[in-house]
């Protein structure tokens, strides 16, 4: 018997890059799958062996929105906002974040969300935050922490010394801008610019007020940032939309990942999918503050990369991408489910630069999977089991 490998089946397999295996088995040799299959084909390999029942081995997830410097601040989920005021949100969040700032009280909120979303399957995360030191949370943690250091400055005096901030920042600290209503142009090619080949999260049409703010310069992000000290009127409205503004300052490209996407109009669907550009859709987050409903269905229609974010505990109670794919079926219920779970875990693999290693079963990825409770018996349901039940997914891990 050759222990160093072992045989574990399932009734169901999958492998994320192809079809659902019916009794399947995968193969794990030194942390890492060496084969996948039927068990019929695998039955005869030397290995230690382990039998799961009513249970379905997956790929693991990737989240690829979350903030977890803002973990501490769960609390702003007990009240949703006016539906859709992201300005009164960030209010709260502001004032809360204020109160919230002890650095090891932060780092000990972020762990402890780090590591639910290792008990959801999660593997890795892109996470956003304000602090450049916060790009080693991931330190000890099985699921990786990709981080980016969001800067702001929307014009005058913000833009200028965020520039100036972003010179002295050190070279493997990926950097990124907030939104376009936060960060002038020169900020926003500057910050791409240094982005080079790496991946460029943002946030991009999350409300109908960052609409109105880029069409007319008004409305109440306009207040807001004025009562932040943001001198607005040296801001060149742009007038027109979010994603149509950052085409225009030449930003948009096949690294540029648009988190939310919300409010866009058909034309910028098709220019994000002529530029190559993906999106993250945040549904859960996105019901808390009621902002509306990404046109994913439409997206997905174009081929625009999709991927899953839960966003921060600030604005959704759950970190559960099984959640967000059940938020988004709610959505859109023509979505296949095939194409909600590779939002959660393939495609979010491949843009983070994972495919080798994440987001599917197949030889020479991690052996560390998800290991699913499944109650359905029908290999068609399978997937509709996976992507519909929410938090009431129970999961083990392979190794
Ligand atoms: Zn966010």
């Amino acid at each position: 018997m050759d222990y160093s490998r072992a045989l574990y089946r399932a009734p169901f397999v999958v492998p994320g890059n192809g079809p659902l295996i019916v009794d399947g088995a995968v193969l794990t040799e030194g942390g890492l799958v060496a084969a996948v299959g039927a068990y019929a084909d695998l039955k005869d390999v030397e290995a230690r062996r382990e039998e799961y029942d009513a249970q379905v081995i997956t790929p693991a997830l990737v989240n690829c929105h979350a903030h977890l410097e803002l973990s501490p601040l769960a609390g702003l989920t007990g009240e949703a906002p006016e539906p859709g005021d992201l300005t009164g949100w960030i209010r709260g969040l502001l004032a809360a974040r204020a109160e919230n700032s002890e650095l090891e009280a932060v780092y000990d909120a972020a762990r402890m969300a780090l590591a639910r979303l290792y008990a959801g399957g999660c593997r890795a995360v892109a996470d956003i935050g304000n602090r450049p030191e916060s790009r080693l949370l991931g330190e000890g943690f099985k699921t990786e922490v990709f981080f980016f250091l969001e800067l702001l400055g929307l014009c005058g005096a913000s833009e200028e010394s965020a520039l100036a901030a972003l010179s002295g920042i050190e070279v493997e600290v990926c950097c990124t801008a907030h939104a376009p209503y936060s960060v002038g142009p020169a900020l926003m090619r500057a910050l791409k610019k240094r982005a080079g080949g790496r991946l460029f999260p943002l946030h991009v049409a999350e409300s109908a007020q960052e609409s109105e703010f880029l069409r007319t310069g008004g409305g109440p992000l306009s207040d807001f940032l004025g009562e932040r000290g943001v001198e607005v009127a040296a801001f060149t409205v742009p007038g027109m939309g979010s994603v149509r503004y950052l085409d225009s300052l030449g930003v948009l490209d096949e690294r540029t990942l648009c988190v939310h996407a919300v409010h866009v109009e058909d034309e910028e669907i098709a220019l994000l999918a002529a530029r190559g550009a993906a999106v993250c859709l945040c549904p859960g987050s996105n019901r808390f503050m009621g902002v509306g409903i990404a046109p994913g269905q439409k997206m997905l229609a174009h081929g625009i990369p999709l991927v899953l974010g839960t966003d921060s505990l600030a604005s959704n109670p759950h970190l559960s991408l099984w959640r967000e794919m059940q938020l988004l079926r709610e959505d859109h219920p023509d979505l296949p489910p095939e194409a909600v779970f590779a939002m959660a875990s393939s495609n979010g693999a491949r843009l983070l630069g994972l495919a080798d290693r994440l987001g599917v079963v197949a030889p020479g990825v991690c052996s560390s999977l998800p290991v699913v409770r499944c109650p359905v018996k029908n290999e068609a349901e399978v997937f509709d089991y996976l992507t519909s039940a929410g938090t009431d997914i129970q999961l083990e891990w392979l190794e």
